[in-house]
């Protein structure tokens, strides 16, 4: 047991509509799996993240309705805040990017940057209507895109390869407004020096030994072809630049991917202050101590490998250039960036529009929330692209959550209750029994190893041939032909109950919804697993309302080690954790999303 502060840094979903499993594949689940471990093993987590609501997309929706951007990011923040929870994503604050303390909190990381010269003014080409004369926002401006050559790439990021663009770069560039060639006339922003953080990016890329393989090269290879960004854009909707003279200005923001990063810090100061210690956030920011897990899809990679920790060194004075630390001092970088491959469905990319998709609130609505989660974890995109196929959630939901952990709490536990009626008394246990409880309780040992580094599918896999394990001796042991021998009976109970619970220890950062019937049914009480709570809240700064996803996670009794039971604590019957699906659910699915188009 130990305490370290860790921080959970959660990709912000992005809040242009809702999010589909592909998405949680990604962010959701794998962070929350890693929070729920480390609690247990006796850290201090703090996990944040919130939905992102500034940029084009927001705007490029609102447009389309009619109606302002931040009646769009509001109806999608209510909708994903219910998803996330559904899922039970256990964030200790899940705000969002139009509060007024995170405003403040991008902007002083903006003007440290500037204090140390890591952010320089700069004429580049912004676009003009040439019919009226007036700027054109990037979102209105489409082309073709100069890295991957789609067709409807937007002035500030191609949608396809999602790389950050200029409106200059586009190849046959229009307006949207009006079909007229962009007039490109000199525009005053603001550039993040990016070649002047070269050097310790790379030092500090090369003691990250431990992330994953694909995500580290990645990264590194980032490093080749480092040239100033764009900070600010040519939009209306977004973080005012702090500075006179542009504070006012209407066609002026910082750029979206700028702020959302600094979410990650301003999630921190929020939760602090709403836990009435506004500098608690320090302890998982500052104290060298600390670590700081940072959970995306691979899209996301260059924001948390590249510019979020230029952002912070700039911010430290840890640039080439020099300089002091801002107001707030200095802020640590990242321990691991842990980024997921994708999730496809049906062998297709996820595609909104071409309904390819499956929302996770329509998912929630037919399957539980941990069949979803346990074919994440042990059939997710952790290290390459992985398919979603209907039949296989079927196959593993049935075939490994019913028949194989399901089944062995529902025969243990129905047998003990309907012979004893309690955990039995065992007498003199076997070899066989004391090799299966070292194989449970030794399991913390690999299980957690496995897990505290991100290898959370080899983490199930062993976690589940552990099940496996017991399943086998209560087949060899065969409990139910022991009518004639009820000590030896009690004891072969005892052992798989204790199997069990050690079991539901090992598989409650994965399934931690199943992890509280198993902790009722083994006649535990009290809350084994916290599950994460809606809160309405006013914003701190300027009152204004709006949903945030929290919980008391410390109130739970889930610990990273085996717990002995009690013989003579009651059991009765248990009901199912687990719901065995029907063949015809594939068909449905197929019928309801498959073919895409129609
Ligand atoms: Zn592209």
């Amino acid at each position: 047991m130990s305490d370290r502060h860790i921080l959970t840094a959660v990709a912000w979903p992005y809040a242009n509509g809702p999010r589909h499993i592909g998405h949680v594949s990604g962010f959701g689940v794998p962070s929350d799996v890693f929070s729920r471990y480390q609690r247990m093993a006796g850290n201090k987590v703090l996990m944040v993240s919130g939905t992102d609501e500034h940029g084009t997309p927001i705007t490029v929706a609102a447009d389309a309705e009619g109606v302002g951007p931040q009646e769009i990011a509001d109806r999608n923040n209510r909708i994903i805040v219910g998803d996330l929870t559904g899922l039970g994503l256990s964030y200790d604050l899940f705000t969002r990017t139009t509060t007024a303390n995170h405003a403040a909190v991008s902007q002083e990381i903006f003007l440290g940057l500037l204090k140390n010269g890591y952010v320089f003014p700069q004429t580049t080409l912004g676009a003009i209507s040439p019919s009226t004369g007036r700027t054109l926002p990037d979102r209105y401006i489409e082309g073709t895109c100069p890295i991957c050559g789609y067709d409807g790439a937007r002035g500030d990021q191609c949608d396809n390869c999602g790389n950050q663009l200029d409106p200059v770069d586009l190849i046959n560039p229009v307006s949207k407004i009006n079909g007229e060639t962009p007039k490109f006339v000199e525009s005053e922003h603001w550039f993040l020096d990016l070649p002047a953080f070269a050097k310790a990016l790379g030092d500090w890329l090369g003691t990250r030994k431990s992330w994953r393989p694909n995500v580290l090269n990645f990264s590194i290879n980032l490093l080749a072809d480092l040239k100033p960004r764009s900070y600010t854009r040519d939009i209306d909707w977004g973080i005012r630049i702090p500075l006179p003279d542009w504070r006012e200005r209407d066609d002026k923001r910082i750029y979206v991917w700028f702020d959302a990063v600094v979410g990650y810090l301003s999630a921190s100061i929020e939760w602090a202050r709403r836990t009435g210690d506004a500098e608690a956030w320090r302890q998982w920011w500052q104290s060298p101590d600390a670590d700081a897990y940072y959970f995306m899809g691979k899209d996301n990679i260059v924001f948390h490998a590249e510019i979020w920790p230029a952002q912070l060194l700039g911010y430290n004075g840890g640039g080439d250039k020099g300089g002091t630390p801002g107001s707030y001092g200095a802020l640590n970088l990242p321990t691991e960036v842990v980024s997921s491959e994708f999730l496809t469905m049906e062998g297709k990319k996820f595609s909104s529009s071409r309904r390819v998709v499956i929302y996770v609130r329509d998912f929630l609505e037919r399957y539980d929330a941990d069949a979803l989660r346990y074919f994440i974890a042990v059939a997710g995109p952790e290290n390459q692209d992985t398919d979603f196929t209907w039949a296989e959630f079927r196959r593993r939901n049935n075939d490994e959550l019913v028949a194989g952990w399901g089944n062995l709490v529902n025969r243990s536990i129905s047998m003990a209750a309907k012979n004893v009626g309690a955990v039995p008394q065992p007498g003199d246990l076997t070899d066989a029994d004391r090799d299966l409880l070292s194989t449970t309780s030794g399991a913390f040992g690999t299980v957690g190893d496995l897990l505290g580094r991100n290898r959370q599918k080899a983490a199930i896999n062993e976690a589940m041939r552990v099940v496996g394990e017991a399943n086998k001796y209560l087949s060899d042991q065969a409990p139910w032909k022991l009518k004639e021998d009820p000590a030896r009976r009690d004891s072969v109970l005892f052992t798989a109950l204790q199997a069990i619970k050690d079991c539901n220890g090992l598989l409650s950062p994965f399934l931690p919804h199943a992890a509280q019937q198993v902790h009722e049914l083994l006649g535990g009480e009290g809350t084994w697993s916290v599950q994460p709570r809606i809160e309405e809240v006013t914003d701190l700064d300027d009152g204004r309302g709006y949903p945030i996803i929290t919980g008391d996670y410390e109130t739970g009794q889930a610990v990273w080690a085996s717990v002995p039971i009690t013989p003579g604590t009651p059991l009765a019957t248990p009901t199912p954790v687990f719901t065995k699906l029907d063949e015809s659910i594939v068909e449905e699915e197929l019928r309801r999303f498959g073919e895409g188009g129609e």
